[in-house]
């Protein structure tokens, strides 16, 4: 039989599998089944764009999107994680090539033990390099580095219309700046570059200090915004308007010359009975973790993994809200309008509704990096809700309405159900947006904010 090239493997078109039930992390919507593309190179993306119908395709990384944003129901998904390929490394400038399928830990793996570290982070490590640009995720140090794609300085983007697209500061930027954070709605991006940040090593010089006010936290992230690259805060969510919680903050220690071993996650096997989560068991926790951290109040030499993804510990552990998913609710509102966060805060305490995580941040005042991105000076917080149907929504209607009084905004990468209303008034610059939309790309989140389902 004659071999066939690698160059002709490459080029077949990767036809769409059987229709695949898909679900974001939130495992909210249940949505219709999509088509998936699994390109395995870069050079089967125009095929795919080409034959697609108009309005059909998004692309798809590590699905850690929490509502729609990355789902396409009832249409197709072109599923990146194979486009995962390292392209090319400067060790002089820290400079990263890679394709847009690699993960924030393949980069972490590869390019930690060289010392070099991701300029920014979310607080998990499973997500691609596309779903971070095209999130324009933040992290624990938003107040000093901004967001990722701040740190972006060009991308190959595949379009259905115009080929392969360079976008940087001098070519296209305006597609740059529609693509980072722009929702995977521009186009495919194939490869990015990324400059790495150097660290001397795998450790965290990390302080945890109790907190019980909102004022309080706001004196803590104030005092220590200057002294500290990484600061976010873990609130109780039923403590209501005069929160406690644990203030987290630290920086990359200089070299601790101890070893370093990653440790390997337990994973839950199945979604847990609905039952075993219900506002007792979700208070008792909250209040242990609370007094564990409080009376250590410390400071400590600790892993990096510990400290920025203290959730990636327990894999799949969005099984944990049962069979109906859960929702997160994010959220950032202006700093001038502390009473509308207290309002917020005590809303959530009194729906009796309140979750084991709520995280806390203080967002610096970079100016936005995308036409879409979700970052802006104020309060930001994100609380998961166990989906329980109607209730739930409820709530969540109602803690909009405090979000779009104050001129805050929620965040698409963990949205399920914002109204039209609320999207046009986070994003008040959306219009402008619109015409760099790929005409092939779509998504449930676009059709559902854009009023079209
Ligand atoms: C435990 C946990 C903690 C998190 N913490 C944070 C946090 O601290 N800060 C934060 O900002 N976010 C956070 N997130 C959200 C997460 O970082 C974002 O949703 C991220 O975008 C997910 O990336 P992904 O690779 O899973 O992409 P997906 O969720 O699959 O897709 C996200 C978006 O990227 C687009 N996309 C994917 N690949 C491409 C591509 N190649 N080209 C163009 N578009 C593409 C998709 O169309 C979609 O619009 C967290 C999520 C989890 C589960």
């Amino acid at each position: 039989m004659p071999s066939q090239s690698a160059a002709t493997l490459r080029r077949q078109p990767a036809a769409p599998s059987p229709s695949e039930r898909i679900l974001s992390w939130g495992r909210y919507p249940k949505i219709a089944h999509q088509h998936v593309h699994k390109p395995a190179w870069n050079d089967q993306l125009p095929d795919i764009l080409r034959t697609a119908a108009p309005g059909s395709l998004l692309p798809y990384g590590l699905g850690r999107s929490y509502g729609d944003s990355c789902l396409n129901a009832g249409r197709e998904l072109i599923d990146c994680r194979r486009l995962n390929r390292i392209l090319g490394f400067d060790e002089s400038t820290g400079m990263l090539r890679c394709e847009s399928g690699v993960s924030l830990s393949d980069i972490i793996d590869v390019f930690l033990p060289k010392g070099w570290f991701l300029p920014v982070t979310p607080g998990t490590r499973f997500v691609t390099i596309g779903g971070a640009i095209a999130n324009d995720v933040h992290g624990k140090n938003h107040h000093c580095a901004g967001t990722f794609g701040a740190h972006v300085r060009q991308i190959g983007l595949h379009r259905s219309n115009d080929g392969l697209v360079i976008c940087n500061p001098e070519e296209n930027p305006d597609m740059l700046r529609a693509t980072i954070g722009g929702l995977g709605l521009t186009g495919v991006i194939a490869w990015a570059d990324i400059q790495l940040k150097r660290v001397a090593g795998p450790w965290i010089d990390a302080e945890s200090i109790p907190f019980q006010s909102l004022n309080a936290f706001l004196d803590l992230s104030r005092e220590s915004n200057d002294r500290f690259e990484y600061t976010v805060a873990w609130l109780d969510g039923f403590a209501g308007k005069n929160p406690r919680g644990i203030f987290f903050r630290g920086n990359h220690a200089a070299d601790y010359g101890k070893e370093f071993h990653p440790k390997r996650s337990p994973k839950l096997p199945f979604a847990l009975p609905a039952w075993m989560l219900n506002r007792y068991s979700v208070k008792t926790f909250n209040t242990a973790y609370y007094r564990i951290h409080a009376a250590n109040k410390s400071g400590a030499v600790v892993p990096y993994d510990s400290f920025f993804y203290p959730l990636d510990s327990i894999r799949q552990w969005n099984l944990l809200y049962g069979k109906r998913g859960f929702l997160q609710y994010q959220c950032v509102i202006p700093e001038t309008n502390v009473e509308a966060f207290e309002e917020l805060l005590d809303r959530i305490a009194r729906s009796g509704m309140g979750s084991f995580l709520g995280v806390l941040k203080q967002f610096g005042s970079a100016p936005p990096a995308g036409m879409l991105s979700f970052p802006r000076p104020g309060l930001t917080i994100a609380l998961d809700f166990a989906m329980r149907g109607e209730r739930t929504l409820k709530l969540m209607q109602s803690l909009d309405e405090i979000v779009q009084q104050s001129g805050g905004a929620l965040y698409p990468a963990k949205d399920a159900r914002m109204s039209p209303a609320l999207f046009e008034a986070s994003f008040p610059r959306w219009r402008g947006f619109v015409p760099y939309i790929d005409p092939k790309m779509s998504s449930s989140f676009w059709r559902r904010v854009m009023g079209a389902q």
